[in-house]
């Protein structure tokens, strides 16, 4: 039976993007069966919904959902274009946010005296509840007292089980490092939470080491000794922004792959590229498609198809190495579809 993937591209440079990770994961002979979904904020101009208000239902029975970006603010307010994506993590309870950064040979990075595989760390990412929750309020709207309160919530099975998913992770590593990432000295609730968790959690697994860093501390390290990191756990907030930063050090917003997973298997898990919609860029062709394509390869490993998501990571890493086939964000003139053609050919 091949897998069932709702292929979900949504706007800006999501569909130029998914399109070369489909035809990448069916040239590498994964066996989908893909589904389009085309709900994105064009479906919003025309009808007041970004997507319909039974889309967790219709996309409950894929086995897996690939997405592209969600969001053009010409179209409809940011806000509630990205309601179906934290609407299918929380739903489809996709706790951890899987977000690798690997320096691949061949890529430009933007640090001094960074060789290839120097940064090799797996960022994970507590996916629904934290810092982004939609518990709060704004009191008093448009008088000079207005008051706005937004909630930080942290559950110790929320915080247990996204620490314990990363010494999993970080079990199957050379390292078998975590890095804890809190501010306990400033938010003296949730963090000191954290903390009390992961020493508990850190008993059950004597074979990996670990250390707490502030995510002050962490933001300057990523760039100045990246290679310290191995499995980084942080919450929800701190994982979204040092994920961007994880992403520019190996070479841009066109490399970053994630995964959101929901690890009991009982709902889809939902891989994308980091990046959003890049609307600078969206409809010329030219967005690079490598994130949508790694993200593909993680889908593949995920569902189960070990071999294949290798050979697809293989071919782009053969891609990145040889190849003088680049996108603009590279400094090169090449287009989306020469890339993911390019990466075909070495399968
Ligand atoms: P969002 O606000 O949803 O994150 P965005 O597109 O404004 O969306 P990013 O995705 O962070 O923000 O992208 C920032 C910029 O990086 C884009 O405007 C674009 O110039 C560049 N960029 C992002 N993704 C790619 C890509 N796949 N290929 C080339 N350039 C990209």
């Amino acid at each position: 039976m091949p897998y069932k993937i709702a292929l979900y591209p949504g706007d800006g440079i999501g569909p130029e993007v998914i399109a070369e990770a489909k035809k990448v994961l069916e040239a590498g002979g994964a066996d989908c069966a893909f589904t389009l979904i085309d709900w994105n904020t064009t479906l919003y101009a025309k009808t007041g919904k970004c997507a319909p208000d039974d889309y967790l239902e219709r996309l409950k029975d894929f086995d897996a959902i690939m997405l592209g970006a969600l969001g053009n603010s010409a179209n409809a307010p940011d806000h509630i274009a990205v309601q179906p994506l934290l609407g299918m993590r929380r739903g489809f309870d996709q706790y951890v946010n899987v977000r690798p950064a690997v320096l691949y040979e061949g890529v430009d990075c933007p640090l001094k005296n960074k060789k290839p595989f120097d940064i090799d760390m797996l960022v994970i990412r507590e996916n629904t509840e934290g810092e982004y929750t939609s518990l709060g309020g704004r009191h008093y709207a448009g008088t000079p007292h207005e008051a706005a309160i937004q909630v930080n919530y942290f559950t110790r099975m929320g915080t247990e089980r996204i620490i314990r998913y990363a010494f999993e992770e970080a079990r199957k590593r050379k390292r078998k490092h975590v890095t804890s990432i809190t501010k306990s000295n400033a938010l003296i609730y949730s963090m000191v939470l954290w903390d009390d968790v992961i020493k508990e959690v850190a008993q059950e697994y004597p074979d990996v080491k670990w250390s707490p860093m502030l995510v002050d501390a962490a933001a300057m390290n990523f760039v100045r000794q990246p290679e310290i990191f191995d499995v980084v756990v942080c919450s929800n907030l701190f994982g979204d922004i040092l994920t961007d930063l994880a992403a520019v050090i190996i070479g841009g917003m066109g490399f970053a792959a994630s995964a959101n997973i929901n690890p009991t298997k009982k709902y889809p898990s939902m891989f994308e590229p980091i990046h959003g919609s890049a609307p600078d860029i969206a409809g010329k062709g030219i967005a690079n498609p490598l994130a949508a394509i790694m993200s593909g390869a993680m889908m593949l490993e995920f569902l189960g198809d070990e071999k294949n998501a290798r050979r697809i990571t293989n071919a782009v890493q053969s891609y990145l190495k040889e190849s003088s086939i680049k996108t603009p964000d590279r400094g090169g003139t090449a287009r989306t579809q020469d890339v993911g053609n390019d990466i075909i050919a070495r399968l």
